[in-house]
């Protein structure tokens, strides 16, 4: 067996463990691979081991590996922050996309998707625990944002995307509450179905919360290095 199978069933070992405590089915919590910085093969060598779900944070990184890996089945998701004039080769390229926390971005997003396409899957980032930085929508925010946002034709709103500060399991809690309580407000509730938290080092406390998908990097590749 080789490092990355032996470490994708570890975490998808601490998955289904923290599923159990919390008394919830195991396939209730989606694997979220976070490859950045990583190289193409180490994406090709993690496929092979039946990960499908691939999530990057730079662009251009991004795009590179999307053409490498273009004879593979991968799902990519976007978590990295959005920029206006990041859209269309978002939109263009990707299944999912987390870090929407602006009007705007999502209608770019929607009029770049091509009617062709799969409708481009949609997390709406909010900023659960009031940390000092621009990602992320207010939580005050959130009602009006799904309501305006779940009409656009090319997308599919599917939840929440938070990044709380370490140690905060509370935030956790509160991303739960608030996920439960505007899916009224969507235009299509049954695409409501995704509470995107949890990584490495918290993933057991976001599935205790009620987290969906947990987006685990270091766990799964070892630790980033950032010189290169
Ligand atoms: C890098 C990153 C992760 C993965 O973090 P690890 O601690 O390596 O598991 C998860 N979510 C986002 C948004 C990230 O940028």
């Amino acid at each position: 067996m080789n490092s990355l199978q032996a470490s994708r069933n570890q975490v998808l070992q601490q998955i289904q463990d923290a599923c159990k405590q919390a008394q919830r089915e195991p396939e209730s919590v989606q694997l979220l691979a976070v490859s950045k910085t990583h190289p193409s093969e180490s994406l090709r060598e993690m496929y092979q081991t039946g990960q499908r779900a691939f999530g990057e944070n730079y662009l251009q990184e991004a795009l590179d590996k999307i053409e490498t890996l273009n004879d593979l089945d991968i799902d990519w998701h976007f978590i990295g922050h959005v920029q206006r004039n990041k859209t269309k080769h978002l939109a263009a390229s990707f299944a999912w996309v987390h870090g929407v926390d602006r009007f705007i971005i999502a209608e770019r997003l929607s009029s770049q998707r091509e009617a062709s396409q799969v409708p481009l899957n949609i997390c709406l980032q909010v900023n659960i625990d009031a940390q000092d930085t621009k990602d992320g929508c207010q939580p005050n925010e959130v009602v009006e944002l799904v309501k305006q946002i779940s009409q656009l034709p090319h997308l599919k709103l599917r939840g929440l995307m938070v990044i709380p500060a370490p140690n905060n399991t509370q935030a956790f809690s509160d991303a739960k509450q608030l996920f439960e309580q505007v899916k009224s407000e969507h235009a299509h509730p049954q695409d409501w179905d995704t509470l995107s938290m949890g990584m490495s080092g918290d993933m057991t406390e976001a599935i205790a919360a009620g987290s969906t998908m947990v987006r685990v990097g270091t766990a799964l590749f070892g630790a980033r290095d950032y010189s290169k």
